[in-house]
């Protein structure tokens, strides 16, 4: 790897040199056992670095590293890592490639405008990124051809901090790229690699940036280049700006852009992946790529809609992207005779049939020039097909041609380290290897195996430190902003690890609800302060900077956090992101969500939590309608949306739930202090949702139902000879599952 800034680290001794190279692949950041080889080099140096390998290597003093390099111990695990992280790399004997061996040289272009890999990449801002992120590492992980392209926001999300009258502050902090594992690509002359936005005129120029996802490559464009206009270089600067003209460039940009950049890349054969409609651009530039090599624009078409797969996650109209005719005239007025159509043709793509005149729609116009597109968890299908039934006439229903494959989460990534080790123990001996197939309910079977008072113990370990990290962060909070007493209870100062803890975390979009369960505050104050069996609520999550609704919810929750008749058992914890998200959704007792059906596409913070054994509290929306199944957590919520008093109903449902089984069944405790009936569920949302929600099942999901017509459209000769081709064991496949409860429906 040459193109690593090894001029940065001279410090480092040469026999551990390639601790560079692990640090500038996030693989090290989903296998425990490489986290632990700059951990042992200087614990209080990772913990100052934020647990990011390339800055505590730039910091670290050389003495450290010397001795580490001089410590038999400490080199036999580094060889045996560093081995074990080549291996991985030279991508031989994968999944995919035993199942698809000897296919055309196809790979897959996945565009996505954020992406939640690490929180030393402050690219995302919610479930959407985390999507794409978890997307990538299990593509790596199964051996996928893919490469990935998104932005460089220089300035990465908002960070947060809620004042003492509970008003969201955002502080923008500059993302310190050159303490991020992030490197300039450069082109062939070594100098930066600029590329210029093909035919949007203004021109617009991008720099590119590469992460490295094991062993997929993501392309982060960036236009704070010298060439580029004092306000196109802000075109990249943050997530989803408000204003619609930027926005629109921002859109040019990561579609077009990106599409230019693997191009310059030499990367040409390629299929598209869309996560949803923001980098829908891309299949415009494909289509005039092909134009421009001759072929007419509807054959064109027709090529890369047979090469695009769409995915859509939003549910409301006006969660889509539409651009005025005359803002899309001012960028695309060159564009329009390069696809060798007209501006009515053009404008056409976009057009929304049942409001013509709005502009350019760009989930329209992805939907009409990919053949493949899916919704991301079987309600979210039934309610895309429902909104856009209207680009097929004559089609309804199921006939509408859109599809689903539900979301799962990166279990390397969400599953603790010392949970992993857990389930090693007792699934390992009957199942080694269990791991790398994980997406197979069978080998979670298992889980029974563990005894319930290693479960628990394991569980309260992991909250005692959730809720010890929570306290620290308080008390550096207070250092720095001090506040008053009112604002450490707020903060989480009172936690108490033996308290029934609830969790609920996420964007305060105002469809999530977050204040829901203060619709009845003197009810909820009861439950809360029941002296025998107290329970307490963690909440995180930021709002949009533009989204004042948003910030009035959280302002009312962290009012109520600052109340003494709550006794200190609500809290706030600011600047939610990966890193607290991981320490919750490991350490909480119950995951609490209650948005507003059918608002959750899928969700994926309850699938993380449930993993490592913390119950999901949820109402039936999105993922949880599949993930349910009357053992395995509580759900509630199952009527019709829309009803006066819904609020006044969800809040009550869930009040009943908490007072008549939650607690009752948290607090019931045997003589060895173990509640074996919460145990028992534990395992059971282990068990059920494990392989199922798993980034695993899910990729492989759009693998095998979309790969094949991708190569074929792609004009690839294709034979599916692997193992996948014989029958499966799995005991649950989501297709007919889906048939047979639709249809009993
Ligand atoms: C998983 C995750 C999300 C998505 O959560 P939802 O419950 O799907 O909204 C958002 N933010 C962070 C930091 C996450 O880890």
């Amino acid at each position: 790897m040459r193109d690593l800034p090894r001029d940065q680290f001279t410090h480092i001794p040469e026999r551990i040199s390639g601790l560079v190279d692990l640090a500038y692949n996030l693989w090290w950041s989903w296998n425990p056992e490489a986290r632990i080889l700059f951990k042992q080099l200087n614990r209080q140096a990772w913990k100052e670095s934020v647990h990011n390998p390339v800055r505590m290597l730039r910091a670290i003093p050389a003495e450290f590293l010397q001795r580490a390099a001089e410590n038999p111990a400490y080199l036999h695990r580094y060889d045996v890592i560093m081995h074990r992280f080549r291996k991985y790399m030279d991508a031989t004997g994968t999944w995919f490639s035993e199942e698809y061996p000897g296919r055309p040289p196809l790979s897959i272009a996945y565009f996505s405008a954020e992406y939640g890999l690490h929180h030393s990449l402050p690219f995302y801002a919610g479930g959407l990124g985390f999507l794409a992120g978890d997307h990538l590492k299990e593509a790596s992980d199964l051996g996928l051809p893919m490469v990935a392209v998104g932005f460089m926001y220089s300035q990465g999300y908002l960070h947060q901090h809620v004042n003492p009258d509970g008003w969201q502050e955002g502080i923008t902090e500059p993302v310190d790229r050159d303490a991020a594992p992030i490197t300039r690509v450069l082109d062939a002359a070594g100098e930066d690699l600029v590329v210029r936005v093909p035919h949007i005129d203004p021109p617009i120029y991008v720099a590119v940036w590469k992460v490295r996802v094991g062993r997929i490559p993501l392309y982060l464009l960036d236009t704070n280049v010298a060439c580029n206009s004092p306000g196109n270089r802000e075109i990249s600067s943050r997530l989803y700006t408000g204003d619609q003209e930027q926005r629109l460039r921002q859109e040019i940009v990561l579609g077009i852009g990106g599409r230019k950049v693997l191009h310059s890349l030499g990367i040409e054969y390629s299929a598209v992946h869309l996560n949803e409609g923001h980098p829908a651009f891309a299949l415009l530039e494909r289509i005039r790529e092909r134009v421009e090599r001759g072929i007419d624009f509807d054959a064109a078409l027709g090529e890369v809609q047979a090469t695009s797969v769409f995915t859509t996650h939003t549910p409301v109209p006006a969660g889509h992207d539409v651009f005025p005719a005359d803002l899309i005239d001012r960028y695309f007025k060159t564009y329009y005779p390069a696809l060798g159509i007209d501006r009515t043709r053009f404008l056409q793509l976009g057009v929304h049939p049942e409001s013509p005149g709005a502009g350019f729609n760009m989930t329209a116009f992805a939907l009409r020039a990919s053949a493949h597109h899916n919704g991301v968890s079987r309600a979210n299908g039934t309610v895309t097909r429902k909104m856009w039934s209207c680009l097929w006439p004559g089609t309804a229903g199921a006939t509408v041609p859109i599809d689903h494959v539900t979301n799962g989460v990166h279990v390397p990534t969400w599953l603790n380290p010392r949970m992993k080790n857990l389930y090693d123990r007792y699934i390992g001996p009957i199942s080694p290897g269990w791991l790398s197939e994980h997406d197979d309910p069978a080998v979670w079977e298992l889980i029974d195996e563990i005894p319930d008072d290693e479960l628990w113990r394991l569980h309260l370990h992991l909250k005692a430190k959730l809720i010890s990290r929570l306290r620290e962060r308080e008390r550096v909070r207070w250092t720095v902003h001090s506040g008053g007493r009112a604002d450490r209870a707020a903060g989480g100062a009172f936690l108490n690890p033996s308290v029934l803890t609830i969790g609920f975390a996420r964007r305060f979009s105002t469809y999530k609800r977050a204040q829901l369960i203060f619709e009845d505050p003197e009810r909820l104050k009861r439950i809360l302060n029941n002296p025998w069996y107290p329970v307490q609520i963690v909440f995180a999550g930021k709002a949009h900077p533009a989204d004042d609704g948003g910030k009035r919810v959280l302002q009312k929750i962290y009012r109520y956090a600052q109340q003494p008749e709550f006794a200190g058992r609500i809290a706030f914890v600011e600047d939610y992101g990966e890193q607290v998200a991981q320490y919750l959704v490991h350490g909480v007792d119950v995951w609490l969500n209650n948005p507003l059906p059918p608002m959750e596409a899928s969700g994926t913070s309850g699938m993380k939590a449930a993993l490592n054994g913390v119950l999901n509290l949820s109402i039936l929306d999105g993922w949880w309608i599949e993930g349910y199944n009357g053992r395995n957590g509580w759900a509630f919520g199952n009527e019709e949306t829309g009803c006066e008093g819904r609020d006044r109903a969800d809040a009550s449902a869930i009040y009943d739930l908490l007072e008549k089984e939650v607690v009752p069944l948290y607090y019931d405790r045997s003589i060895d202090d173990v509640p074996h009936g919460w145990v028992r569920m534990m395992k059971e949302s282990i068990k059920s949702n494990g392989p199922r929600f798993s980034a695993r099942r899910m990729v492989k999901e759009y693998v095998t139902r979309y790969y094949p017509s991708l190569l074929k459209g792609a004009g690839g000769e294709f034979a599916r000879t692997g193992a996948a081709a014989k029958p499966r064991k799995q005991a649950w496949n989501p297709r007919t599952q889906e048939k047979t409860r639709e249809e009993g429906a």
